[in-house]
């Protein structure tokens, strides 16, 4: 380090001007021109600790019991959420997932280096919590310096309000979630629930809930989870500097990431603009966000060159939590997209439930938005737009444990529109020996074919 000690500040600051600031710890979640915000950091401060200096420090941190620091999030507090005392942070040791190297998978698709990270492996299965932590904490650090916050609340596909009703509950402090009423899982439903939270199913569908929650937080003082509070982004921007650290700090040719409300891709690409910026690597990825057509606002705009975008009315779609048709965080989205050679693509319903139920056969188990990368990977890849040789990391969100319902029917060849290729229902038969073992044999010989 340099001969003077760094001093880590971040803040708030407008995305358009960024002479409009706001401390971390201001109730505001746009700018006055109506606009997002962002959280930047001094980046000169942080470019007193070198590249190797920062590399080492994340290491060392990782998995260790040191609080906060052995959280995947926390690790990397400097670059995250510095000011914020380590007595306030409501972590659950989120982060720090999977990077699973899908050999097989990957070989039946045509391509050498196939990897998931498996993001779904968290305290409430989804790479939600990366972002809930940061928000909750810093709810508690507010509530620790003064400020009345009575509650905190969020609009949700699902997995946002299962992290912050988990994160919420372990801090003590009420929350409130508005759901489309019908349109999340029964796991992601019961999550709120059980935890706790005030629970709202609304009878409209997620951008109707947005709408609530933000009067609910301009009206009421409620503080707004939703991740057009930027925070969130602070904490899911780890995602792509915790996949460099897996590969000892080399970076992918591609990261391919499931878009909804397009807070998640942003985070990606604000994490490793950071880690290009510090010199942690020096090389950027490709960027594919992966749509359901269903729901497909940013496919349509890529499709026109971005000289537009347009908010659709999303309609049903079995990839639940990216059905959003106005996505908060387009503008931050399409830039990201600029700046690291992006693509969009879609999947239809079809392809998204068969590319999860291709990859549940070689040991995955992924959820409907995993499928709609997974689809997304293989059309770039006849495409060739993706190489063979190229090494491809899928950003899995969610695990499939909370998709429970989108399995079941896939089995039991009940999705509409889905010729389930690959639906492998219970065997039923009276418990009669012969019966039950001339149907294993020719069980055994059918998957014997299969795999050729
Ligand atoms: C929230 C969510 C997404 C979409 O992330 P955005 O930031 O809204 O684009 C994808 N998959 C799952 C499982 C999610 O919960």
């Amino acid at each position: 380090m340099g001969a003077t000690k760094p001093v880590f500040d971040a803040w708030f600051e407008s995305w358009n001007d960024s002479s409009e600031r706001y401390g971390l710890d201001e109730i505001v979640y746009t700018a006055r021109d109506g606009g997002l915000l962002r959280v930047a950091h001094n980046m000169d401060e942080l470019r007193k600790v070198s590249g190797a200096e920062w590399r080492a420090l994340f290491e060392a941190r990782a998995h260790k019991t040191e609080w906060p620091l052995g959280s995947g999030v926390w690790g990397k507090k400097e670059w995250v959420c510095p000011n914020i005392d380590n007595e306030n942070v409501v972590s659950m040791y989120e982060g720090n997932s999977n990077l699973f190297w899908a050999e097989r998978y990957g070989r039946e698709l045509g391509l050498d280096e196939l990897w998931i990270k498996q993001c779904g492996n968290s305290h409430t299965g989804s790479f939600k919590d990366l972002g809930m932590t940061v928000l909750v904490s810093m709810v508690r650090e507010m509530i620790s310096r003064g400020r009345s916050i009575p509650a905190v609340a969020c609009a949700s596909t699902g997995d946002t309000s299962a992290a912050l009703s988990a994160y919420a509950a372990a801090a003590g402090l009420p929350a409130i979630v508005f759901l489309p009423r019908g349109k999340v899982s029964i796991a992601q439903l019961i999550q709120p629930v059980a935890n706790g939270a005030i629970v709202f199913a609304l009878d409209t569908d997620f951008d109707g809930c947005m709408a609530i929650v933000r009067e609910v937080a301009e009206r009421d003082g409620i503080y707004l989870a939703n991740s057009m509070n930027s925070l969130r982004i602070e904490g899911q921007k780890t995602v792509g500097i915790e996949i460099a650290q897996q590969f000892d700090w080399e970076v992918p040719d591609w990261i391919v990431i499931p878009g909804g409300n397009l807070g998640n891709v942003s985070a990606l690409a604000a994490g490793l603009d950071m880690m290009l910026e510090l010199g942690l690597v020096n090389r950027r990825p490709r960027i594919a966000v992966a749509q359901a057509q269903q729901a497909n606002p940013l496919y349509l705009a890529y499709t026109r060159g971005f000289e537009t975008f347009e908010p659709i009315a999303a309609r049903p779609t079995l990839a639940s939590a990216i059905q959003i048709g106005n996505p908060v965080s387009a503008v931050k989205a399409i830039d990201a997209i600029g700046r690291y050679d992006g693509i969009v693509e879609e999947a239809s319903e079809a392809e998204l439930a068969e590319a999860a139920a291709a990859a549940d056969r070689t040991g995955l188990f992924n959820c409907p938005h995993t499928g709609v990368a997974l689809a997304a990977t293989k059309k770039l890849l006849d495409r060739g737009e993706i190489r063979k040789s190229d090494r491809v990391v899928v950003i899995s969100t969610a695990h499939g444990l909370k998709f429970v319902d989108f399995k079941v029917d896939y089995h039991k060849l009940a999705l509409e529109g889905v010729d389930a290729q690959h639906a492998n229902p219970p065997i039923e038969l009276p418990a009669k020996y012969d019966q039950v073992r001339d149907e294993m044999l020719r069980q055994i010989e059918k998957r014997g074919r299969a795999a050729g």
